[in-house]
């Protein structure tokens, strides 16, 4: 175990010779601070001559390596000023084309007619082309047979030869202390190579068959650390609980006051709160997230099941992510619930002094049944009598952190987490692999779909102009967004207040009020009540209008420099119409050359599917810039890939539920224990 702490101390030359007198300094501009993280630094690439790939079998993007010899070398001018040396290679399969920035040089360099490897990343364009790759010549066949060499990211002043020395030494010296954290039945079950062994074989591979094993190995790894951690809070709350709550399982309350609602619940919603009814009486605390795209009725869901939970004996929370969300929650059911007898109280930043006082010591009674808020609501000073279940919405906005903080704090409530960024199931479940997923997929019946325009010119844009007066003067509402206001970003965005007087200059008839994160938040209120009365008929804001906001007479929905949002993003604000009997529109402004922002808002144009955007959304972006990832630990795994990793993340989930449950929740490995602790404590740090 000491040996073990000592490999997360800080490196020196002692521990490592072949550093020599600034090696260290070095290593820390590669981010490598201790021995672990050392050891943890994997190649992102191998030369690899074993496997040797023909330029005529390249097909998509991926890492290669080619054996081709050079036609020809230039430096072509550029437009940006840029010093780019292209050439051009062929192994008589095909051409490929490879460049490299700032390094003028290479054109003496590599020498026409000789046989090189070029080891990097293809990408398709015209033709087939590698930028920055790195390059050897190809001398006798025999000499280097069967070797794969490791291709670590390097600087400028530590070379791949040096670096690939100092691995050597550490690995040799080192890679035993590395104790085993994967337990040994595990090991064994799914035939997982040794960390040992795998880390030699993952720096150093003795073949291609041993290096994908070595990979499969720390993906697993990797997982598994963070799934454990995830998943051993939970079977510590299950198992503490026997029989915590105990429900009558009465529905009057629930009956009568979907009795006064003046729609049907779709069978999707039916569907999950009946199965969380159940659920609730089983006696099991429950860990759920509730999926469903924007408009699909997330909130009088949320509503039965604390209703439901009231009526039964206890106390619920309600919180949201901003304030204006909170505040319509709460008027959304205040006077029906009242009329059944039932306290909803708000609870949000503003409330203060001696009221906020009166209100905290009637929750800590049990006066008031319900709780809407914001995350104040999680805040110390904040105690129930008897609280039973926990609803958080938007939960892209809360992190694991979060759930951890509530759950660390002793409270043993029921939590459900409901969110309307889509995600694929599988993802679900390895980003929050804690809880259980129901899915709302259905719409509410009558909604048509909201027409999508890519307005790209200044054409197109007095058109729009025109239009959206139309269907003001028909007693419609349209939204405004301009991008956040931000000092930095002031002269290449349309501010809120310039798009104001955009929208003034245009519509001069109609009424219009501003919104934005800088204002206070009863002046936020106040707007967002006046708009939802009709007492204004634009609503120009910032994005603070995202998440949740119900006003379904507004039909519109213009968004400025459209470019500047993810997909997850711009479906969340287009969410904010449709939500009504009229037609709705969505105008996309931007002027965007981009072809990833045209990407986007052609995805946009053709689909209004949460789960489909989703999906593109991921083949767009990386998966560490995956919305909500940050906070969840996922973004900073090196090896998984989490969009394409499935099977592995199911994998993991598997093993980390079968060996919990074996081991009544314990993790025997002590070695696992410390990784967890090192990953949890790092990410509620980040
Ligand atoms: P979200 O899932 O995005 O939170 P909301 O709960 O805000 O969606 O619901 C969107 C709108 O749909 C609201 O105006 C709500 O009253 C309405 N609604 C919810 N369920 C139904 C239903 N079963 N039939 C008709 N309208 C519904
Ligand atoms: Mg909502």
């Amino acid at each position: 175990m000491e040996r073990y702490k000592r490999i997360f101390e800080e490196i020196s030359q002692h521990s490592i010779k072949s550093l020599g007198d600034k090696g260290a300094v070095k290593l820390r501009k590669l981010g490598i601070k201790t021995l672990y993280e050392l050891l943890y630094y994997f190649p992102r690439a191998y030369d690899d001559r074993t496997n040797i790939k023909k330029i005529g079998d390249l097909r998509g993007e991926e890492y290669v390596v080619i054996k081709a010899s050079l036609l020809s070398v230039d430096i072509p001018p550029t437009r940006s000023g840029l010093k780019m040396t292209r050439a051009r290679v062929t192994d008589g399969t095909g051409m490929l084309e490879l460049v490299w920035f700032q390094m003028p040089y290479l054109k003496k360099t590599l020498k026409l007619g000789e046989e090189y490897i070029f080891i990097g990343h293809v990408k398709r364009g015209y033709t087939f082309q590698m930028t920055n790759p790195e390059f050897k010549l190809y001398k006798s066949q025999k000499q280097e047979q069967g070797e794969i060499l490791p291709i670590y990211s390097t600087i400028k002043d530590l070379n791949q030869n040096a670096l690939r020395r100092i691995l050597k030494e550490a690995v040799a010296t080192y890679s035993r202390e590395l104790t085993e954290n994967i337990p040994e039945e595990i090991l064994k079950k799914y035939n997982i190579m040794g960390r040992d062994v795998a880390l030699k074989e993952i720096h150093f591979p003795t073949n291609p068959k041993k290096l994908e094993d070595a990979k499969r190995r720390f993906s697993i790894e990797e997982l598994l650390v963070l799934e454990m951690g995830i998943l051993q809070k939970r079977f510590e709350v299950d198992l503490k609980n026997i029989e915590i709550y105990t429900l009558e399982n009465k529905k009057e309350l629930v009956k009568k006051y979907l009795g006064n609602l003046a729609f049907d619940l779709t069978k999707a919603q039916k569907r999950v709160v009946t199965d969380i009814y159940k659920e609730l009486n089983s006696g099991r605390i429950i860990n759920r997230l509730i999926q469903g795209d924007v408009g699909s009725g997330k909130t009088i869901v949320s509503m039965l099941l604390l209703l439901y939970m009231v009526e039964n004996g206890y106390q619920g929370a309600l919180m949201a992510p901003t304030e204006i969300l909170a505040v319509q929650h709460y008027l959304s059911v205040k006077e029906e619930f009242e009329a059944l007898g039932i306290r909803v109280e708000l609870f949000t930043g503003s409330l203060k002094g001696k009221a906020k006082e009166r209100m905290l010591s009637e929750l800590r009674e049990g006066k008031i049944d319900i709780a809407i808020g914001t995350h104040a609501l999680i805040e110390e000073s904040v105690e129930f009598s008897n609280l039973g279940l926990i609803i958080i919405d938007e939960q892209h906005r809360f992190g694991v952190v979060q759930r951890k903080q509530l759950r660390d704090k002793g409270v043993l409530a029921n939590l459900i987490v409901m969110s309307a960024t889509p995600i694929p199931r599988s993802l679900a479940l390895s980003i929050y692999g804690d809880l259980d997923v129901s899915i709302i997929d259905e719409l509410p019946p009558g909604r048509k779909p909201i027409r999508t325009k890519w307005i790209a010119d200044g054409e197109e844009h007095e058109k729009m102009y025109g239009f959206i007066e139309k269907k003001l003067h028909e007693g419609r509402q349209a939204y405004f967004i301009a991008p956040l206001i931000e000092e930095s970003e002031k002269l290449s965005s349309k501010s809120t207040e310039e798009l104001l007087r955009e929208v003034q200059e245009k519509l001069p008839d109609f009424r219009t009020g501003v919104l934005h994160g800088k204002m206070k938040n009863s002046e936020k209120d106040e707007i967002m009540h006046a708009f939802k009365r009709h007492e204004l008929d634009i609503l120009v804001s910032t994005t603070v209008i995202e998440v949740g906001v119900n006003v379904p007479n507004s039909s519109i929905m213009v968004i400025s420099n459209a470019e500047r949002f993810g997909l997850s993003a711009l479906h969340q604000l287009r969410g904010r119409v449709g939500r009504g009997e009229h037609q709705s529109y969505c105008f996309l402004v931007s002027e965007t050359e981009n072809d990833n922002s045209k990407s986007r808002l052609k995805v946009m144009e053709s689909t209004q599917d949460g789960f489909k955007i989703a999906e593109e959304d991921l083949k767009l972006r990386k998966s560490g810039e995956i919305f909500g990832t940050k906070q969840s630990g996922i973004s900073d795994l090196k090896f998984i890939d989490i969009v394409h990793d499935v099977k592995t993340i199911k994998l993991v989930r598997d093993i980390c539920m079968e060996y919990l449950a074996a081991n009544q929740g314990r993790i025997l490995n002590p070695y696992l224990n410390m990784d967890i602790d090192e990953k949890f404590t790092d990410s509620i740090k980040g």
